[in-house]
């Protein structure tokens, strides 16, 4: 049984490969996909578009695997929910649903930990177990348009849970493929962020796949002093910068810049005028995170009137400004606080 392939980890050509191997026609692959991707199923058995044949043969080479909730927790505040969700192997990674005005957010992991360590992040002082598979980080999303999103509503994923995507290009890349897919979750680039602390040769990898999704870059300082205090794997902000660009031009729309402000650490004016000048005039938005704290970490969230300082100062000159409440806070769903901690769960 265990020798049987996840068939969820398999991309639409290695299915199609799979369907010429078994000697049939080329319009099986699209069926399996919508039964996978599209109706949830759990087994061949449920695909009765095949043939009785058809079905026991796939279940002899496949398997249909789900994650398991391991548990949940809801924001008393704002109604956001994080769930853990637990792998086969017993790996748990989280995952986030937002709702605003009734657009969902799903907020996704691509690996089980990470292993990048950002000094503000909770994810980063866990430490690392693994990267995640194809199928895994589907799953996630699988779940919650299932269970949680009303049928035919339009959602968007943001891939900032645990784990950077793109240290995790070979799983995550076929999953971008199944979102973007006709037969998969047909999603388009602007229901997608990739959001990664920016290594240049992987955002130019994504940028020359042709897969649809939009870019999130965390830039968190003006200088490579800061940056590397920050983020100690980060590369250089002019490297970072020009590959942002570059992919925002080949996808006609604008990249992302996170930046999270931390008290006393990067909220000066000069890091504001500093920020605009990096940014003036370029294919660029500027999305302002005020840090969300969490225990055991000495980093403060500045207060309202340094955030609304480093605001006004940013505004003439830098491109499409936004300050990101974080939703979720108060049950560690926030950006940078994910942890996928049992205990959090009462379990
Ligand atoms: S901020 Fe992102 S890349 Fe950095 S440690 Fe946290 S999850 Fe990893």
């Amino acid at each position: 049984m265990t020798d049987r392939i996840n068939i969820k980890n398999l991309s639409p050509s290695q299915i199609a490969a799979a369907v010429a191997e078994m000697g049939e026609q080329r319009h099986r692959t699209r069926q399996i996909m919508q039964w996978i991707w599209q109706k949830g199923a759990a087994s061949f058995n449920e695909m009765t578009s095949l043939s009785l044949d058809l079905r026991a043969r796939l279940g002899e080479r496949f398997r249909i695997p789900e994650m398991q909730v391991a548990g949940s927790v809801s924001s008393v505040s704002d109604g956001s929910q994080k769930f853990l969700l637990e792998c086969e192997d017993g790996a748990v990674v989280e995952a986030v649903l937002m709702e605003a005005r009734g657009i969902y957010t799903l907020c996704v992991s691509s690996q089980v930990g990470c292993p990048l360590a950002c000094t503000f992040c909770r994810t980063g002082v866990g430490g690392f177990e693994r990267d995640l598979a194809t199928g895994e980080i589907l799953d996630q999303i699988l779940y919650f348009r299932l269970n949680h999103i009303p049928p035919r509503r339009r959602f968007n994923i943001v891939f900032m849970g645990m784990g950077d995507p793109l240290l995790n290009t070979a799983n995550v890349f076929p999953a971008l493929e199944i979102l973007n897919h006709q037969d998969g979750f047909a999603l388009r680039e602007k229901r997608i962020t990739v959001s990664t602390i920016g290594f240049p040769g992987h955002i130019r990898e994504l940028e020359s796949s042709g897969l649809r999704a939009g870019l999130a870059v965390s830039l968190n300082a003006v200088d490579d002093g800061m940056r590397k205090r920050l983020m100690p794997t980060a590369a250089g902000i002019d490297e970072t910068l020009a590959a942002a660009e570059d992919y925002a031009i080949s996808r006609n729309m604008r990249t992302t810049l996170e930046y999270v402000l931390i008290a006393g650490v990067n909220d000066s004016p000069e890091d504001a005028r500093g920020l605009a000048t990096l940014t003036s005039s370029r294919p660029f938005k500027i999305n302002i995170i005020p840090f969300n704290e969490w225990d055991g970490c000495g980093l403060k969230r500045p207060g309202e009137e340094t955030i609304d300082r480093f605001i006004k100062i940013l505004l003439p000159s830098a491109p499409a400004v936004t300050v990101r409440r974080s939703q979720g806070g108060d049950i560690c769903a926030a950006c940078g606080q994910l942890r996928a901690n049992r205990g959090e769960y009462g379990l």
